[in-house]
């Protein structure tokens, strides 16, 4: 979602208290899961892609004895979901970091109740957040921050991360199965069982598979279908906005900065954030999130350092210099949009059309399935959509169901 998208949503509908995203999203979320339920498959399966959406579906069949293997492009699992446990005092969200919704959403997720009141969490209620026009700065009203937290609940892991959630409940359980460093070149459906190809020339035969990489990926082209994909489904992923866009963490030895600023202006789509808000930690983390179009801007300096120096110039204008006084000399940027297995952030996936969602959805000649965030028909945001994806596919794919 547009990163100030949220904010204008929580002026127009959070104080005219008519709608919330909380319940609305909570709406949509199922009773029991695929998690609950009891398969009887014998065929084998094939899961491409080790992120959210692969390793939910993945535990599904682990569950079921039902026979299968992971093919993982990269060397680790978690997609979009990363952790840094080096750069601060406390493990810091490479990738997906907020909880968009109620925190009972993890008891859907887990299947199991009382998953999130074992876990703390911080509640994401700002107190102190800025507002930058690349000119001037202001403070944002109390009464903004809270409308926004009752429109638009949302909550982080306090000692924690989303990627330690996700390896804990689905990759630790399937981690056997997984086989990194496979990217899938080739998938060819035209028999009676299916065919996969690895970049390596290795070939994986079974009677299902699940795909589940990034919208990115499947625009791009990466993997060839053989017969080819219908010019509907290429015309969804095309339909569907997956912006580039990067994570820049940066240390300083004290805190000059709110909880969060947001930049606004014409083409800007950025925001900066305390990283330790809420956290009982000594180190001084500030974030950047950037995307589509402001993530240009960044990538015409040309280098990393020159990102770094952009960046710190932009706070010293904004807090009188501080930035530059305090900052340690450390940073880390991790660059979604740039990397090979990912090429995007995320998708606003609850505002894809429903007959759109329906093409993304619909499988191969019952032998090749998709799940993934774009995927997500219970029209949850990021990994709990993911995950939910997940677990309807292969729901699907047990049943023979398109
Ligand atoms: C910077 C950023 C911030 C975000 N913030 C949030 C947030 O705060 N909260 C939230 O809920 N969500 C957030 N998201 C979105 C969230 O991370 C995703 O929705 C979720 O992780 C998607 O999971 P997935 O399984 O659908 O896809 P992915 O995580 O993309 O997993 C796909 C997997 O497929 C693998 N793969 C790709 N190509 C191939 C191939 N050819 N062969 C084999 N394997 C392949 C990839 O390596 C990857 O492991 C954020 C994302 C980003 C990038």
């Amino acid at each position: 979602m547009r990163i100030r998208y949220i904010v204008k949503f929580t002026m127009i509908f959070g104080l005219m208290g008519c709608f919330a995203w909380g319940p609305r999203a909570s709406k949509y979320l199922p009773e029991t899961t695929a998690l609950q339920q009891h398969y009887d498959y014998d065929g084998e399966v094939i899961i491409i892609g080790a992120g959210a959406a692969g390793l939910a579906a993945a535990r599904v069949l682990e569950e079921n004895n039902v026979s299968y293997v992971i093919l993982e492009a990269t060397a680790r699992l978690g997609g979009r979901l990363g952790e840094s446990t080096e750069f601060a005092d406390f493990p810091i969200d490479l990738g997906a970091e907020w909880i968009h919704n109620n925190a009972e959403i993890l008891d859907v997720l887990t299947g199991e109740p009382g998953t999130a009141a074992s876990i703390e969490l911080i509640p994401y209620h700002l107190k102190n957040a800025g507002r930058w026009d690349g000119e001037s700065y202001e403070t944002v009203s109390q009464w903004e921050l809270d409308a926004r937290f009752s429109y638009f609940p949302e909550y982080k892991f306090k000692n924690s991360t989303w990627f330690n959630f996700v390896r804990t409940h689905f990759g630790v359980p399937v981690e056997e199965k997984i086989k990194y460093e496979s990217p899938v070149t080739a998938i060819d459906y035209s028999g009676e069982r299916v065919e996969v190809k690895t970049e390596e020339g290795q070939l994986f035969v079974a009677d299902k598979v699940l795909v589940t990489v990034s919208v990115g990926v499947l625009k791009a082209d990466v993997i060839a279908f053989n017969p080819p994909l219908s010019a509907t489904k290429r015309a969804a992923f095309e339909e569907v906005e997956f912006d580039q866009g990067f994570k820049l963490f940066l240390k300083f030895s004290e805190q000059f900065y709110p909880d969060a600023i947001e930049c606004t202006g014409e083409a800007v789509d950025k925001a900066y954030w305390d990283v330790t808000f809420g956290k009982d930690v000594n180190d001084h983390v500030l974030g950047l999130l950037a995307r589509t179009p402001s993530v240009e801007n960044y990538y015409a300096l040309g280098s990393e350092e020159a990102i770094v120096t952009a960046v710190l110039e932009e706070l010293d204008l904004m807090f009188d210099g501080a930035a530059s006084r305090t900052y340690t000399e450390e940073y880390m940027l991790l660059d979604w949009g740039r990397q090979e297995h990912v090429r995007g952030t995320w998708v606003e996936g609850f505002l894809i059309e429903n007959a759109t969602l329906e093409t993304l959805n619909a499988s191969l000649a019952h032998k090749v399935y998709f799940a993934g965030e774009v995927n997500d028909a219970r029209r949850q945001l990021g990994v709990p959509g993911a995950i939910l994806s997940g677990f309807d596919a292969v729901d699907r794919l047990l049943k023979g169901q398109d």
